[in-house]
């Protein structure tokens, strides 16, 4: 792995309120991480700084083992940015305005034709670049703003709730250009306050909770921080004596049983799996009409580690 971002001790404060205190986190070349937090935990005034936006009252951000301070600068062409805002001009076509982003960075002649023809191809406008900004959806406009911060075509793409506010089909498209991008060796930044979205995309899973990090794992370590619980639930066409209750009770990885007139409801610890329990009911002779299990929701992580939940 070789290290592209390095966020090290990042704070800043609005008047009195700590925003963002003393957040450290990295980012691998090529590795998607999911900054993930309630309302107001820090996650845009974090990226602001680490586009260089928004000076820190303290910490560093190095990309490529360069500062980024305020200012423009060379290491700066290496970040896209989408902010929360959209920054389009309504009353120009799709492509008018990804001419505009581009000659901030100076991308003319041909290169700009094959620019905007790449980038409206990865949000799937290609067939609307004509089109004033006017007739598009909101989904369309943030699809639009996620190409105007690709035209200079930047390692490091960072997106601030690119999907608040967004119709189910444009989400998808928006998840479609970022596991393409993801799928073209990019480095990407997400943050969102729905773990479900984080989940789809990201290797690495930063959780901030008032401005400072409660968790920095893999999606994988974050399962296994989560207390343990597989459920299971098995529809019987009778129910369940109280001796086969007893007896899946009695097996080693099962925290508890209930019983309803339709079947069991089995609680499994960390490291159960389901198939005791199965072998045990099969042993009694019974055979369940339908069996499913559900796993511990990594939503649930963030309850764990706060005891609130992400959404309240
Ligand atoms: P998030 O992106 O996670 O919702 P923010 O970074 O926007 O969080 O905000 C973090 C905290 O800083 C919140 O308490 C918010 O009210 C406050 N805050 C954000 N921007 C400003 C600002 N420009 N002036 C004053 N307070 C702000």
């Amino acid at each position: 792995m070789t290290l592209l971002l390095d966020v090290r001790t990042l704070s800043k404060s609005y008047a009195e309120r700590r925003a963002v205190d003393g957040v450290s986190f990295q980012v691998q070349a090529g590795q998607t991480v999911g900054l993930i937090g309630p309302n107001g935990a820090g996650k845009s005034t974090t990226v602001s700084m680490l586009c260089g936006l928004l000076r820190p009252d303290a910490g560093s951000v190095e990309l490529d083992g360069v500062a980024i301070g305020a200012g423009p600068s060379e290491v700066k062409r290496k970040i896209g940015y989408v902010p929360q805002d959209l920054a389009l001009y309504e009353a120009l076509s799709a492509r008018e305005n990804l001419r505009l982003f581009a000659a901030l960075y100076g991308i003319k002649g041909a290169p700009l034709k094959a620019r905007c023809d790449a980038v409206l191809a990865l949000v799937n406008l290609s067939e609307r670049g004509a089109d004033k900004v006017i007739t598009f959806s909101g989904g369309m406009k943030r699809r639009l703003n996620i190409a105007a911060a690709l035209m200079h075509d930047p390692q490091l793409l960072i997106l601030d709730e690119p999907t608040v506010g967004v119709d189910p089909q444009s989400r998808n498209a928006i998840f479609d250009t970022l596991e393409q991008l993801k799928a073209m060796g990019r480095s990407l930044i997400y943050t969102s306050h729905y773990m479900e979205e984080v989940e789809r995309l990201a290797d690495h899973i930063v959780i901030i909770d008032h401005g400072k990090v409660l968790a920095d794992e893999s999606p994988a370590a974050l399962y296994r921080r989560l207390p343990s619980q597989a459920a299971l639930r098995i529809d019987l066409a009778e129910a369940a004596p109280p001796s086969l209750r007893a007896g899946i009770a009695a097996l080693a990885g099962v925290s508890a049983v209930s019983a309803d007139a339709g079947g069991l409801d089995v609680l499994l610890g960390a490291s159960a799996d389901a198939l005791p329990v199965m072998a045990w009911l099969h042993s009694q002779g019974c055979r369940p009409l339908h069996f499913a299990t559900a796993r511990t929701k990594l939503e649930d992580i963030f309850l764990n580690l706060t005891g609130r939940s992400l959404r309240d």
